[in-house]
């Protein structure tokens, strides 16, 4: 697996190049405008030249960008709707013109709309986007679960990708801190593989893109989303190691999006303690009684 983090934008663009090459990434998220505000971004030319000379010079792969928090693709309210759609196509026009690979989003909240027609709502949206652009990907991030959220779980997941036909630009993201409060245990290297089976069986490993690696702070199925620190939280630094020594993560990016070991936001050390995992290697499988060779 790959490791990188969420980095700032603020100032000029490309400035998050030489963010992210001074904390060790080897791959990087941005946001591609205000992750609060409705208003996107245009960058000057000169800005995106600089931003992909940089970025090729640190050798950063893939690139993504993370969507504004406010969209929701389910949303009931047709002008936040359609705000949501319009923004979303803005994001991947975005980060498709910095030569990244796509945008990762939350999908939404259902606000009282029943699951059927929430999900609806979703895949119009998406059908949009996707027919609207062209590109870089759609990634929908799995939630934790809480309320309306959708995403929270692997068949909510499938079957949006399944009303999209799935679509070559649609990925998935799973973001540890939200798969521990959605009720997935990882802790453990058993807990990792029966999760990735499980996305398999259901979504398919195809469709995985990316890994949001963030310790959970909140417990086991507690459906609430508080990141913390690589090692620091409920997930411990046991299912960390085994997930990123997992054969399907081979090569996906990583990236933190932790407090900070200084409550500053992504650092060099949340990152340390993952080259670290990497560099131990796999944990030993558990021992097996082996048994006595029968001959006769
Ligand atoms: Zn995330
Ligand atoms: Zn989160």
């Amino acid at each position: 697996m790959k490791f990188g983090a969420h980095v700032s934008i603020s100032g000029h663009i490309h400035l998050a190049i030489d963010r992210a090459v001074a904390i060790g990434c080897e791959c990087l998220q941005i946001f591609v405008g205000n992750p609060r505000q409705w208003r996107h971004i245009e960058y000057a030319a000169a800005d995106v030249a600089l931003f992909r000379e940089k970025r090729a010079r640190a050798g950063l792969d893939p690139v993504v960008a993370h969507s504004a928090y406010l969209i929701n693709l389910a949303s009931p309210d047709d002008a936040f709707y359609a705000r949501s759609v319009a923004l979303l196509i803005a994001s991947v026009d975005g980060i498709s013109r910095l030569g990244g690979l796509g945008v990762i989003t939350h999908i939404g909240s259902r606000m009282g709309l029943s699951r059927e027609e929430a999900a609806a709502r979703v895949a119009a949206a998406l059908r949009v986007v996707l027919d609207h652009t062209e590109g870089a990907m759609v990634i929908l991030e799995n939630s934790a679960g809480a309320g309306g959220a959708i995403g929270g779980t692997f068949e909510e997941l499938a079957a949006i990708l399944d009303a999209l036909e799935w679509h070559p630009r649609l990925g998935v993201c799973l973001d540890t801190a939200h798969l521990f409060a959605a009720g997935f245990d990882i802790r453990t290297p058993e807990g990792v593989a029966r999760v990735l089976r499980g996305f398999d069986r259901t979504v398919g490993l195809r469709h995985l893109r990316a890994f949001h690696l963030n310790d959970s702070k909140a417990p086991l199925g507690s459906h609430l989303d508080r990141h913390e620190n690589i090692g620091a939280g409920q997930i411990g630094l046991r299912g960390f190691r085994a997930l990123i020594h997992h054969r399907v993560t081979r090569g996906l990016p990583g990236l933190i999006e932790t407090p900070g070991f200084d409550r500053k936001g992504a650092d060099r050390r949340n990152l340390e303690v993952l080259k670290r995992l990497r560099r131990l290697g796999p944990l030993r499988a558990r021992s097996y009684t082996r048994r006595t060779p029968k001959h006769n």
